[in-house]
């Protein structure tokens, strides 16, 4: 399932205004009502809770106006509660220069199955030595615990029996939300993310079941997000703003630029393409001046290819998947980019390109029922409307 069914948003959205309403004709306002999770403090200043674990001091907010220069810090961010009253922690690296500079921040694991973002991410960290660096480079590297220990993609969520639901549609969360990926959203955005940070990336790669190339999404009519992602020797830029509820969306309605990489596939380590990555975050660090330097490969290097819209082409029947096409093939309109076979090995389906461009997705498993995604195609023309969303 590519996202959640919009009947369920428009339910869920449904009971909070009746909530809120109800409240307000009661004469409650909603702090009073939903007392048991403080509210968002005007101010965040690094609060330590007194826990230590495995040597990590647990913090439940942070400034990093407040940790030493010139060193690395470890912590563990104290999210949200579990059922049985324990915490999901996050794991937090903060990098800060001996002198000050721009903050620039970095998050992976806002789904819990594409650990190709972690490793990105834990490389650049052990790249940087804080006593060089003018400004804070913060890494958060597990934010949706919970999917992670299972190596999916979704939070489950003991709401109505266990349901799964996709933190990357809760930013910028709420901390007295109605569930509690929502609240670990709120917490982590409110009191680690915005009021740290300058510039930001979201890491990703693609899914369970469909692969992703390696490229970057994000609005380039946005300066600093068009400075940032070309600053990456990549071959793909899918330029467009997507859809709310997404972390690089909330960072940017708080003015902070962000974009999101893509890094292949899910559930294992690409080490041919993580040092891409690794180097355009590094180009960076250089470029604001964060770390000494020059900048190396750039997209334009890459000879970068930057499509407006990502079109998907969708399965129609039951079957076993035959691809005729690799990723980063280029495709033009007609072209047979598939076929799929029922059972008894007879060909039930042909499936061509809608367009012009460039394979940016692609399904991994060779099975598939009608309606899922069999690949996007990156393209500078299409339309889409209607259609399911790419799931970064
Ligand atoms: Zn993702």
């Amino acid at each position: 399932m590519l996202k959640e069914p919009p009947t369920i948003c428009g339910r869920r959205n449904f009971m909070q205004s009746l909530l809120i309403t109800m409240f307000a004709l009661a004469g409650i306002g909603m702090a009073q009502a939903q007392n048991s999770a403080p509210g968002t403090p005007a101010k965040i200043s690094t609060v330590y809770t007194g826990d230590v674990i495995n040597g990590k001091k647990v913090v439940s907010s942070l400034n990093t106006s407040d940790l030493e220069p010139g060193k690395k810090h470890l912590l563990y961010f104290q999210g949200v509660q579990m059922s049985t009253g324990q915490y999901w922690y996050v794991s937090v690296i903060v990098a800060k220069g001996a002198k000050p500079g721009k903050r620039i921040t970095l998050t992976s694991g806002v789904h819990g199955d594409e650990m190709s973002s972690v490793h990105t991410v834990q490389t650049v960290m052990n790249r940087l030595n804080a006593a060089e660096m003018s400004g804070t480079v913060m890494a958060v590297l597990d934010i949706a615990r919970p999917a992670m220990e299972s190596m999916q993609r979704r939070w489950p969520s003991s709401g109505r029996g266990l349901e799964l639901i996709d933190m990357n549609r809760e930013w910028p969360g709420n901390e007295n939300g109605f569930s509690a990926v929502s609240r670990q959203a709120g917490l982590v955005f409110n009191r680690l993310l915005k009021s740290n940070t300058d510039l930001a990336i979201d890491f990703h790669t693609g899914t369970t079941g469909l692969d992703a190339s390696a490229f970057h999404i994000g609005d380039m009519s946005i300066p600093d997000v068009k400075t940032m992602m070309m600053l990456y020797p990549i071959g793909a830029i899918w330029d467009n703003p997507v859809y709310p509820g997404v972390l690089h969306n909330a960072y940017i309605d708080a003015g902070i630029p962000c974009f999101t990489p893509e890094i292949g596939a899910a559930r294992r380590l690409d080490l041919d393409m993580i040092p891409i990555f690794v180097e355009g975050t590094m180009n960076v660090f250089k470029h604001y001046g964060v770390v000494p330097g020059v900048v190396g490969r750039t997209a334009v290097d890459a000879n970068v290819y930057i499509g407006k819209n990502a079109f998907p082409v969708l399965i129609t029947q039951g079957g076993f998947i035959e691809l005729f096409v690799k990723m980063n093939d280029k495709v033009t309109p007609g072209q047979k980019v598939a076929i799929q076979r029922n059972a008894f090995g007879e060909v039930v389906a042909e499936y061509t390109s809608p367009v012009d461009g460039l394979i940016g997705s692609l399904r991994s498993d060779a099975t598939s029922e009608p309606g899922n995604v069999l690949m996007f195609i990156l393209a500078i023309d299409a339309t889409v409307s209607g259609a399911p969303p790419y799931v970064e």
